[in-house]
């Protein structure tokens, strides 16, 4: 391809995303096609010869678009918010057009001190303390393709940490702890490092947060045990509940146990810490008095819906108190990598901070969107976001056949049906456990329901303990009040049938 060809087909890819974005609210949520689909539809060879690029264009309007999950419909409720904004797209595509592996600062300057400077940028938006930022010297920020990825790295810098300051240490002894509500990445970091994983209880009456007392109960049979519990990662917002786990008091037994690290895994949620009155939510006094590092997805910071979001996948945003303890466990320094500005400590090089050794220059599109919003617009959209989610929990509240599970958090509610009458006095005085059952399938059957138009809406579900709930995430960037009353109507035409249906089932049985 030659640059006037380039521009050509430039100007139609343009043409035709600007095309997607205003169409999407007709096409379906989930992606509709049947496994296979596009395996089966592809040549299992590339080509031979060189294929025209109009050719190539096409197959995508043809053959993929049709296999993707609108993450950015209106109708988009599952999971989390996900983000996607044009000034993300653009600053991905000027990134690629500088396209280059950024590992050290020679290599591009500029990729560098950009991530340094919208690092700084993020944790001053957010509230971090001083000693997270990049000018401190001592502690710092960089971005990382994801939490989980972000996670793995931390637990790396935290057993180096922990066998240096104890080196009588055995690694199988090692334990990372996590909650039954961590996100999976507490799992997969114990896969990827071959470490056990403890996930600690939490109780409904605490709303899913970890207590310090069960922490330090679970610390004291450890350790008679003679496992060595090295790191703690803590979640402030987890994904099935928006559960906050008590960071003051864990904090507080912690004090007793300094080689233990605390992390703060914040990956949706975080980002809310933007506007001053989440900041007591956010847990923001704790994390910076306790946490030794704190990772949030900006790429999740969609909780917003009249305008584009924010910054599109990928973008983890993980902060260290000491950059030391990421360089002492990761910096390999070949001689070919070596330079002289390093060598005079003079600049940062970002590939001793994570896994890999390139890395994408992912703060382009940070600072496109962070300028082209500004706080001011970054808070509205969060609150926006908020809003419609608290507007959706009082239609819940409102109806005698739901109930919300939890206290909302910020921009997801979780609730489910309750038992219809004749079911709740049949049940009268039976034990807890037949109670949850009944209650339990007859939300299954309302997901299930609800799950089969996939085209029109997306929820997804999710276990409390031993409770099955729906969840209800505000995020895509188009949806607003209107699409979370026809949301509403949905919900209660599926939980109409689905409650009927159960019903004639029962008595049959
Ligand atoms: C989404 C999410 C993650 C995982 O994020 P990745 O960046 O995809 O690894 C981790 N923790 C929480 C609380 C999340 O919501």
């Amino acid at each position: 391809m030659d640059i006037e060809e380039f521009r050509k087909a430039g100007y139609q890819a343009i043409d035709r995303i600007c095309d997607y974005y205003a169409s999407l609210q007709e096409r379906p949520v989930v992606s509709q096609v049947q496994p296979g689909y596009l395996v089966d539809a592809l040549p299992s060879n590339p080509p031979e010869q060189a294929e025209d690029f109009n050719s190539i264009a096409d197959d995508f309007q043809k053959m993929i678009l049709p296999g993707i999950t609108n993450w950015q419909h209106p109708n988009f409720f599952a999971y989390f918010p996900t983000a996607c904004s044009l000034e993300g797209i653009l600053g991905d595509l000027y990134s690629s057009s500088v396209s280059n592996p950024g590992f050290n600062w020679l290599s591009s300057p500029a990729c560098t001190e950009l991530e340094q400077v919208v690092m700084d940028w993020c944790a001053k938006l957010i509230g971090l303390g001083d000693h997270f930022l990049n000018k401190s010297g001592v502690g710092g920020g960089v971005i990382q393709t994801t939490a989980s990825e972000a996670c793995i790295v931390i637990c790396v810098a935290a057993r180096a940490r922990y066998v240096r300051e104890n080196p009588e240490a055995k690694l199988e002894d090692l334990v990372i702890y996590t909650t039954t509500q961590t996100h999976s990445l507490g799992v997969k970091a114990g896969l990827v490092l071959g470490l056990e994983v403890r996930a600690l209880p939490v109780k409904p009456e605490d709303e899913y947060g970890l207590r310090g007392e069960t922490l330090h109960q679970a610390l004291a049979e450890d350790h008679a045990q003679g496992k060595r519990p090295f790191v703690l990662i803590g979640t402030v917002g987890t994904t099935s509940s928006g559960a906050v786990d008590n960071l003051e008091e864990i904090g507080e037994v912690l004090k007793e146990h300094p080689s233990i690290w605390l992390h703060v895994d914040s990956a949706w949620a975080g980002v809310a810490m933007a506007c001053p009155e989440y900041r007591a939510f956010g847990k923001l006094d704790a994390i910076n008095k306790y946490a030794e590092s704190y990772d949030t997805n900006f790429h999740k910071a969609s909780m917003r819906l009249n305008s584009w979001g924010l910054v599109n996948f990928d973008a983890s945003m993980l902060w260290v108190r000491s950059r030391k303890n990421l360089t002492d466990a990761l910096d390999v320094t070949p001689e070919f990598l070596r330079t002289k500005q390093h060598d005079a400590g003079l600049v940062v090089d970002y590939r001793n901070w994570h896994l890999g050794l390139g890395r994408r220059f992912r703060s382009l599109k940070v600072w496109f969107v962070l300028r082209r919003y500004g706080i001011e617009g970054f808070r509205k959209h969060i609150r926006e976001g908020v809003e419609l989610n608290e507007y959706f929990a009082s239609l819940v509240r409102a109806s005698p056949s739901f109930e919300l599970v939890t206290t909302p958090s910020l921009a997801l509610s979780v609730f489910r049906l309750t038992l219809p009458p004749s079911v709740s006095s049949e049940l009268e005085g039976k034990d807890e456990t037949t109670v949850r059952t009944a209650q339990n399938d007859l939300n299954r059957a309302f997901h299930t329901r609800i799950s089969a138009h996939s085209d029109k809406i997306f929820l997804t579900q999710t276990m409390l303990n031993d409770t099955f709930c729906v969840r209800f995430a505000v995020g895509a960037q188009r949806t607003r009040k209107a699409h979370v009353d026809a949301a509403w109507e949905l919900v209660q035409e599926n939980a109409r049938e689905a409650t009927e249906e159960w019903l004639q089932q029962r008595t049959k049985v």
